[in-house]
């Protein structure tokens, strides 16, 4: 059958193109801009007219999905800004919301043949502030970011900008879903919420500080030391979830195959980390490294931080619907895995 999969030029979506055509999909792709396009087709061109791509110039202009969703089976929507330097937050917020809600626009009028649309929302939608460690599960919702951006508007700081426009574009995909159910529609709803995602890239990146913000920041903390792990987000003041990007894509793949994930939102996480337990050290014990153009890498403060992390993310529905296991029958890739084939591809790129 046919996928959609929308920003098909992204660090995740990359990788979700390539998983779905191994196993026989046809894909096509939405992408802004037409210089996007040789890369992609290069990188796929063994799959022939399995593989196309359409321009989706302005993905929140009324019909903007219209032609992209014709004569397809399913969709998934990837495509959403990520950064942390948003200033005015609709910047982020708007074509978050409503890039989500004019792709189901245009599946209610010109979807016929699509079965279930996939959303890559995010643990961004689902996290908040604590000062003692939580389990967190698809129950919670990241209220305080959406609160913080109405009454705070350009002050607030730009990860809870980011933030919001993930609770809302999510929010907005239930409430636009809940409302067409019940007049009857062809589709059904699945939502994944990554946490941190990291690994190697597959996509079209120039020089490092091209990097998204996930993989750059790993990049900077891990391989440079450019950046301080006591500061940011995964550093040794909390811990918070990560998974393999290949996993994720996996994730992605079986959300349209499992019956059982309609209706459902699914953290996919395979794990927490604190940047120096899991990644400095972990890094620092490969004998031989992965990457020996930098035979210094960062060491961090080794025995700093311990495992009490702050946010553990319950994963248990993935598992049982998507069969994304953790622990004894390992499905989700180990960090040392991962770890190791990211920086072989850093040294493969001269980075
Ligand atoms: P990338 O920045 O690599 O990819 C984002 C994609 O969205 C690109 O194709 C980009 O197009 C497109 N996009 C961004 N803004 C717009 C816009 N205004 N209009 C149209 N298209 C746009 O990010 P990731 O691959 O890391 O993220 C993919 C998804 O996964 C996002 O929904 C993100 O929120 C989610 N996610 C990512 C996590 C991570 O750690 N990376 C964690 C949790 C969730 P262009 O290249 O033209 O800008």
């Amino acid at each position: 059958s046919k996928i959609l999969v929308t920003g098909a030029n992204g660090f995740v979506a990359v990788w979700l193109v390539r998983t779905l055509l191994e196993r026989g999909y046809i894909v096509r792709g939405t992408v802004r801009s037409e210089d996007k396009v040789k890369f992609l087709k290069d990188l796929f061109r063994d799959y022939g007219a399995k593989f196309d791509l359409v321009i989706v110039g302005d993905m929140i202009a009324d019909g903007a999905f219209d032609e992209a969703v014709k004569g397809v089976d399913a969709i998934e929507h990837v495509a959403s800004p990520v950064h942390f330097s948003a200033d005015d937050p609709q910047e982020i917020i708007e074509p978050a919301v409503k890039g989500t809600t004019e792709i189901l626009k245009s599946v209610i009028k010109y979807g016929q043949d699509v079965k279930r649309v996939v959303i890559t929302s995010s643990v961004a939608a689902i996290i908040r502030p604590v000062s003692s460690p939580i389990v967190l599960s698809e129950r919670d919702w990241n209220e305080p970011a959406v609160k913080e951006v109405e009454e705070q508007g350009c002050s607030a700081s730009a990860v809870i900008k980011y933030r919001a426009s993930k609770v809302l574009a999510e929010k907005a995909a239930w409430n636009f879903y809940n409302q067409h159910s019940k007049s009857g529609i062809s589709w059904d709803l699945v939502v994944i919420n990554p946490p941190y995602v990291f690994g190697p890239i597959i996509h079209d990146v120039p020089n490092p500080s091209a990097l998204g913000v996930s993989v750059g920041q790993w990049y900077e903390t891990v391989v440079t030391g450019s950046q301080d792990p006591e500061t940011t987000l995964g550093g040794s003041k909390g811990g918070i979830g990560w998974v393999d990007v290949r996993d994720l894509a996996e994730a992605h793949v079986r959300a349209l195959q499992r019956e059982e994930a309609a209706g459902e939102r699914m953290i996919v996480s395979a794990g927490s980390f604190r940047y120096q337990l899991e990644w400095h050290d972990l890094v620092n014990s490969f004998d031989p490294s992965p990457i020996p153009s930098h035979p210094n890498l960062p060491k961090g403060n080794p025995g700093s931080s311990d495992k009490n992390y702050l946010y553990w993310c319950d994963s248990s529905k993935a598992s049982r619907i998507l069969g994304m296991l953790m622990g004894e029958r390992i499905r989700y890739r180990s960090m040392e895995e991962c770890a190791r084939d990211t920086l072989a591809d850093f040294e493969a790129r001269k980075w």
